[in-house]
């Protein structure tokens, strides 16, 4: 796939918060973004740099219609569920739609003819970190069925690449944070578990207290450490993901992170400065699988992709998502 204008590129879960920003980086490139979602969890108000086809994953006569339609290039793959406590309680979900949906996705793939897929991964494939900052290498133990899912379908993708000649690049997101500067798309999610929005809602009055799961862990102020990267900067890996098996064929992975630990009194601390608001804690007990230190080596990715974090600093993470929960408090989007 050489780049080029109006070259399309399915983008499954481009409803979402990861998928929107990716689909504005893919434009930006000069591709354009179809959105194959099946608004379980995105938005139609967050589809705005190329069509929106609504789909389920495991439904293969929709998949060969859209792909028959457009005639993609290469798919980027983010449609997936993400909350890991769910996949805890109810793994079937998981393995249906993030297994059962992927390798659906794949089989469309062969039967169209596409060769190149970027695949939304995790950091949750690693489970419990024997070393830090976490390397591709590191052993993967997942500890709950998302991660497992996410490692199932990267193992597929070593078998396909071999089998099929579908190449592939798997990210490996860390803590995905902010939103993009432009105001139009930020983080909605139906039902939020992720520190930042929970600070900010707290922030905002939404909420009266934000958790602090945990504070004696072996850390410097007894709270987790993980590695926030700002939603644009892993968009645009996704970008460079593309072009990277233009020249490389396999199955690739990467870790997408920052490499900077933040703690979660840290991030608390960042909002209130910003906001200016009180922002009471509670403490609460530790999440179940909750590891004391999650960070990234990313060099990987800065190395071969050229991946470049110029919005990653905490401040403007934070500062860009107070600013879309504010837009979005305003009314100018319908958090539905
Ligand atoms: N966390 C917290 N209170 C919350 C939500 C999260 O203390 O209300 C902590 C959580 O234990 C973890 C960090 O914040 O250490 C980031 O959690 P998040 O759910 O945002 O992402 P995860 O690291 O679980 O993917």
């Amino acid at each position: 796939m050489v780049a080029a204008d109006s070259q399309t590129i399915l983008v499954t879960g481009g409803a979402g918060y990861i998928g929107s920003h990716v689909c504005k980086a893919v434009a930006e490139a000069g591709y354009l973004p179809v959105t194959y979602d099946n608004l379980c969890a995105g938005h139609s108000w967050a589809v705005r740099w190329g069509p929106l086809e609504g789909g389920d994953l495991i439904d293969a006569a929709r998949l060969d219609e859209v792909m028959r339609k457009y005639k993609p290039a290469a798919v980027i793959h983010l449609a997936g569920l993400i909350v890991v406590s769910e996949s805890v309680r109810d793994p079937a979900q998981y393995y249906l739609n993030n297994v059962s949906g992927s390798i659906g996705l794949l089989d469309a793939m062969r039967r169209n003819g596409i060769e190149q897929i970027v695949f939304s991964s995790s950091a949750a494939v690693y489970g419990e970190p024997e070393m830090t900052p976490m390397p591709e290498a590191h052993p993967q133990q997942p500890v709950n069925p998302y991660g497992t899912s996410k490692q199932m379908i990267e193992r597929v993708l070593q078998d396909y690449a071999r089998a099929y000649n579908l190449h592939s690049v798997s990210l490996r997101y860390f803590n995905a944070a902010g939103a993009d500067a432009g105001g139009e798309i930020g983080e909605a999610h139906p039902v939020e578990t992720h520190l930042i929005p929970l600070v900010l809602e707290a922030a905002a009055g939404k909420r009266h207290s934000v958790a602090i799961y945990g504070e004696d862990y072996p850390t410097r102020d007894g709270t987790c450490i993980r590695d926030y990267i700002h939603v644009s900067d892993l968009a645009r890996a996704h970008v460079l993901a593309l072009h990277y098996l233009d020249n490389s064929v396999g199955a690739h992975a990467f870790n997408l992170g920052n490499g900077t630990g933040t703690t979660v009194r840290e991030v608390i601390e960042v909002a209130r400065r910003i906001t200016g608001a009180v922002i009471p804690v509670r403490l609460e007990p530790p999440r179940p699988g909750d590891p004391a230190i999650l960070l990234a080596d990313s060099s990987r990715a800065r190395q071969l992709l050229g991946w470049q974090t110029p919005h990653s600093t905490l401040e403007q993470m934070v500062s860009s998502a107070w600013a879309w929960q504010q837009r979005a408090h305003a009314g100018q989007q319908v958090m539905v």
